[in-house]
């Protein structure tokens, strides 16, 4: 009996309002209430992804969206390109393989971020290209790409650019239009505060003359089925009807802070987050850090995944750790959707406490006092 804090990078907590929606009793899909309700957080989606794009919505956590944006787009044999910086990166060129696409792999030590620079020179080298797949904020090492700069780089070229915004999107500031990403990919339960199993795509005009000539076998995912029911409010199949009522809350909560304000918070608990951890003699890890998760190298001598272990089995708060290569050296701590202020110092005030007894030498309260101090210059 101990109450639980998450703080990972997804799954993320549950503001009271949405989970209520989730207990609701169920009501039919194919009535007028369920239409209504659907269209208009098709709306708000489009606000939160900042696109006038259609944005789909599909039953899956959000590896789903990311698959339907490969059968969609392409056909067998034909070539795309992956830049990667971490272990969601490589689950584009995992997802191509598997798919008989030819992959070219710009990939970059992880905690560095590509280069717009080295895609430019990809699509120069081998303009068969027809799709650009990254991610916008790597979760799994804590960086952000630039995507305004990518999204550039590939609008001037006949190739379509995905990216992966499954942690970052209402978080980050991430202008789907602006920044020409063609299509957008994410899920319920990071910064949409919502509980696992829905996943979105927006898909551009120019994208959608690639989903018209694509050949990959495509049935459950297929974006041609989903956007013909959407001019009618409806889902091909059955929605997740109890996860999009339960949006429907979550989005009337961002629109009511309006999604600068989202951003700008998310930013101020990741200084925070930052000074907290260097307070702490702990070094960040990543080139250009995102704002909705805070990766630091586990100090010397101590057990990385002893970390995580004792913040959850002696105060109850989740954080993450290191994936794949990373595994047991850094941690990562979260800050995005319902995540607040107090919950940065809580996870912070116990933290110190678990260092300290794992033998890192550490200032009591030190980690705490300076993102205190972030805060309230903020
Ligand atoms: C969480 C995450 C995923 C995986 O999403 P699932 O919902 O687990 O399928 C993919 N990419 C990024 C960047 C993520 O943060």
């Amino acid at each position: 009996m101990k109450k639980q804090y998450l703080l990972t990078p997804g799954p993320t907590p549950i503001p009271p309002q949405v989970a209520l929606k989730e207990a609701l009793p169920i009501i039919h899909h194919r009535t007028a209430e369920f239409s209504a309700i659907f269209a208009d957080v098709c709306e708000g989606l489009k606000y939160i992804f900042q696109t006038k794009n259609d944005v789909f919505m599909m039953a899956s956590s959000g590896t789903g969206a990311m698959e339907s944006s490969v059968v969609n787009l392409l056909s067998a044999g034909e070539s795309a390109l992956v830049a990667s910086c971490g272990n969601f990166g490589e689950r584009w060129t995992k997802l191509l393989e598997a798919y008989g696409v030819k992959t070219t792999v710009i990939s970059v030590e992880w905690g560095k971020v590509v280069s717009p620079e080295a895609i430019a020179a990809a699509l120069k080298a081998d303009p068969s290209i027809k799709v650009v797949y990254t991610t916008f904020t790597e979760t799994s090492t804590g960086v952000t790409n630039d995507i305004a700069a990518i999204g550039k780089v590939v609008d001037a070229t006949s190739a379509v650019l995905v990216v992966d915004a499954i942690s970052g999107l209402g978080g980050e500031k991430l202008l789907t239009d602006e920044w020409h990403v063609d299509v957008v990919v994410s899920g319920s339960q990071k910064g949409l505060m919502l509980a696992p199993g829905l996943a979105f795509v927006s898909v551009s005009a120019k994208a959608w003359k690639y989903v018209e000539a694509a050949k990959l076998p495509r049935f459950y995912w297929d974006w041609r089925k989903m956007k013909k029911s959407l001019a009618t409010q409806e889902t091909p199949f059955t929605p997740a009807i109890t996860l999009i009522i339960s949006l429907q809350e979550a989005i009337r909560m961002i629109r009511e802070k309006g999604i600068e304000n989202v951003w700008k918070d998310c930013s101020v608990l990741a200084k925070a987050a930052r000074a907290g951890m260097q307070a702490l003699g702990l070094e960040l890890f990543g080139d250009n850090p995102c704002e909705v998760v805070t990766s630091a190298r586990v100090p010397a001598g101590v057990e990385g995944g002893k970390i995580v272990k004792l913040l959850r089995e002696e105060y109850g708060i989740s954080i993450a750790g290191g994936q794949g290569a990373l595994k047991g050296k850094i941690i990562r701590f979260a800050h995005m959707g319902y995540i607040g202020k107090a919950d940065l110092l809580v996870g912070f005030a116990c933290l110190e406490m678990v260092l300290a007894k794992l033998g890192h030498k550490v200032t009591k309260g030190a980690g705490v006092a300076a993102a205190e101090e972030i805060l309230l210059q903020n």
